[in-house]
């Protein structure tokens, strides 16, 4: 599938990836600010964060290590199984480390709220959150997140990391496919 074939997909772009690329910007900024003398361990959730992440990490000026987590949430459809799983854990031990969560799209917060609790067990310095996106009319569980890119609305959407059963991850738009892509949405 090339890139004209998934926009063939695509029945609105939300959010162009000049507009990402600009409040990823900000975020690196008020990042480097917030973190100023400190050494920040950013920890990506597989595998939609990747994109996101890769882009923030250049726009944070303070010494950065990465590590990564999968955790199941989904399978390929597009509602919440509301099983949470940890399927790879950290490589690093994050005792009395700054911790930066960062997660492409918060939706009813349940993956992320689970992970905040087991990670804080593990005596992090400090661990927040920054997601790309939120969906905030579909919140069930309480979570405060402290860098936040766009909040966008109800609607299932690929591209910048995200995808639908696995493609449209390299779309450089937030973008919502047609509803006769989403079959069983
Ligand atoms: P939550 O536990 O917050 O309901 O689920 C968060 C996860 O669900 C995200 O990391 C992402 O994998 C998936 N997700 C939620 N909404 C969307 C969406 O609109 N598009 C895509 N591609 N994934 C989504």
């Amino acid at each position: 599938m090339n890139m004209d074939s998934m926009m063939g997909d695509v029945a609105e772009v939300l959010i162009p990836g000049a507009e990402i690329e600009e409040k990823v910007r900000d975020l690196g900024e008020r990042i480097t600010k917030d973190y100023w003398g400190e050494k920040l361990l950013l920890v990506g959730i597989l595998r939609g964060a990747v994109v996101v992440m890769s882009d923030l990490m250049r726009n944070i000026n303070l010494p950065c290590e990465l590590d990564f987590m999968d955790i199941s949430s989904y399978g390929s459809g597009t509602s919440s199984s509301g099983v949470v799983r940890i399927l790879k854990d950290l490589e690093e031990n994050i005792s009395g480390r700054h911790v930066l969560i960062i997660e492409d799209i918060i939706d009813t917060g349940l993956t992320l709220s689970y992970l905040v609790r087991s990670l804080k067990q593990r005596d992090p310095a400090s661990l927040e959150i920054c997601s790309l996106l939120s969906k905030p009319s579909r919140r069930r569980a309480r979570l405060d997140v402290k860098y936040l890119g766009f909040e966008v609305p109800d609607e299932f959407v690929v591209g910048y990391g995200l995808d639908y059963a696995g493609s449209y991850r390299n779309l450089p738009d937030i973008c919502i496919l047609k509803k006769e892509i989403i079959s069983d949405a």
